[in-house]
């Protein structure tokens, strides 16, 4: 079923010039399923130069025409969806279900930006001096280069190719060399219903040889990246050195309050579906639950019960919850969290360890008392563990919630007013959600404040950082 994936340059899938692959690992088995073609310099200089012709043609394309490409494209993967959903499963391990509403999704985003895409309108501003004329004009910033991670393998290119089509720009999207056929399969809609050669092109490689080569590289005018914080750090630098637009969607480390009023059996519902979809691997997933005293017992043993009911295995398995690990170095990383939060006096309620020794299946984890010393209580653990601890009331859940220095999501349950009131003028973070699930919808922002990083992917401000707005003054 599984496939090996070609580079994408120039509207021609074809091998790395010099011939290199990547093997790609199914986590449920850690069998090697397929390869994917390994870029060079040759083949990314290759990549830029129809990067920029087709800048040069899509431009000129109508943003009526461009829509209605874009529209079919979405057709097409809607069509395409299950077996995309299964080459995603495959190489990143969530259930096929969950790999399937990823598809369905990226359809949606498809549509909202296609239409959006013919709103992008500059403007008539009046002038001070009669018979003066002052407009802006609204056009594409130029071809992009975007760097995708291996949790959502569609979704995550789909946010930022979407946005540069619509916009009239062209794009090279370093996708994730860990799942890199199910985002193949996404640009594979776009040239089949119709996108100009070298208008989307697809590398992988190694990514910090690609965005060294990208990013300072005259051709490219806008950087897009989805990945940790120290890694945005690094690549929002090099944007800066060189004067390129960017767009920083990095790591989180989502607080959840809930207070003594909170509906406690919606939030354990809510939260235990959403902390652990996809394992935990999700930038905003829920992290650090902060639970006012009277309700803490409570929510801390609906929470546990409901988590340890969920079962864990191969993402093809129609029985399975959560499926494993996407990559085997996920695995150290949420052991080490655990084993020091432990040493610095938390305590596990659920969970724990790794199941079994093939395949990267780990236990749905909940961790209590955990004290703010501990690494887990300030960097992401990125998987399927969350810390419960006590709060007194809103001004000690405020202060932990913005202690750290991200800001990216926020929950909270209450049912008062005045505790929603206080919430939104005071939690720092680009997001938070009260009493429901609200996140991700393409018409609305996605994108963190502070460490989290800069900029949207959703909304019409998504939009907006693809185009440069110029000034014209005329006096008629
Ligand atoms: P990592 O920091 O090595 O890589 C994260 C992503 O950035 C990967 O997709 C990787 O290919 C890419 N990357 C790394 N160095 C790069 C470079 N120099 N230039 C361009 N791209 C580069 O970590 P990892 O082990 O793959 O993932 C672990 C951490 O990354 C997680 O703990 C999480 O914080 C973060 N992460 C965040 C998201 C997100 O949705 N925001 C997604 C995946 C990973």
């Amino acid at each position: 079923m599984y496939h090996d994936t070609l580079l994408l340059i120039d509207g021609t899938w074809r091998a790395a010039l010099d011939g290199r692959t990547i093997p790609v690992v199914n986590p449920a088995s850690e069998e090697v399923i397929g390869h994917v073609a390994h870029a060079g310099t040759a083949d990314l200089d290759l990549a830029l130069d129809a990067a920029q012709r087709g800048f040069d043609v899509w431009k000129a394309v109508s943003a009526y025409d461009r829509s209605k490409i874009m529209r079919r494209a979405a057709d097409l993967l809607r069509e395409r969806a299950a077996d995309i959903a299964v080459l995603l499963t495959l190489e990143q391990g969530k259930p096929l279900a969950q790999s399937k509403m990823e598809v369905l999704g990226a359809a949606d985003t498809i549509d909202w930006f296609a239409e959006e895409g013919r709103r992008t309108y500059g403007q008539v501003i009046p002038a001070r001096a009669p018979g003066v004329l002052q407009i802006t004009i609204k056009d594409p910033v130029g071809p992009v280069a975007a760097f995708t991670p291996w949790n959502f393998p569609v979704n995550q290119v789909v946010r930022k190719l979407s946005a540069a089509l619509c916009t009239g720009c062209s794009i090279i999207v370093k996708a994730p060399e860990e799942t890199p056929a199910s985002p193949a399969e996404l640009l594979r809609c776009f040239m089949d219903a119709g996108v100009p050669a070298g208008v989307v092109n697809l590398v992988y490689g190694v990514p910090s040889e690609i965005s060294q080569y990208l990013i300072p590289h005259p051709v490219i005018r806008k950087i897009s990246f989805t990945g940790s914080t120290p890694v945005g750090k690094h690549l929002a630098g090099l944007a800066g050195q060189h004067m390129k637009r960017a767009t920083m969607e990095l790591g989180g480390h989502a607080p959840v309050m809930i207070f003594n009023d909170a509906d406690i059996d919606e939030a354990i519902a809510l939260m235990t579906t959403h902390k652990f979809r996809n394992a935990g691997q999700v930038c905003v997933s829920p992290t650090r639950f902060l639970v006012q005293d009277g309700v803490a017992d409570r929510f801390l043993a609906g929470f546990a019960e409901a988590a340890s009911k969920l079962r864990v295995g191969d993402g093809m398995d129609a029985d399975s919850d959560i499926g494993p690990l996407a990559n085997e170095r996920r695995i150290p990383a949420l052991q080490g969290m655990i084993d020091d939060a432990v040493q610095h006096g938390g305590r596990i309620v659920t969970g724990g360890r790794r199941i079994g020794n093939k395949g990267y299946f780990f236990e749905p984890t909940i961790l209590a008392d955990v004290p703010t010393s501990a690494q887990i209580m300030n960097d992401e653990p990125f998987g399927p563990v969350a810390v419960v601890n006590r709060v007194a009331g809103i001004e000690d859940a405020l202060a932990e919630a913005n202690r750290l220095p991200f800001g990216l999501a926020a929950y909270a349950f209450t049912k008062s007013s005045e505790t929603s009131d206080h919430l939104r003028a005071r939690v720092r973070a680009g997001m938070l959600t009260v009493n429901h699930l609200g996140l991700a919808l393409p018409e609305v922002p996605f994108g963190g404040i502070g460490d989290s990083g800069y900029g949207t992917e959703g909304g019409s401000e998504a939009v907006d950082a693809y185009l440069d707005t110029r000034f014209v003054t005329q006096k008629l």
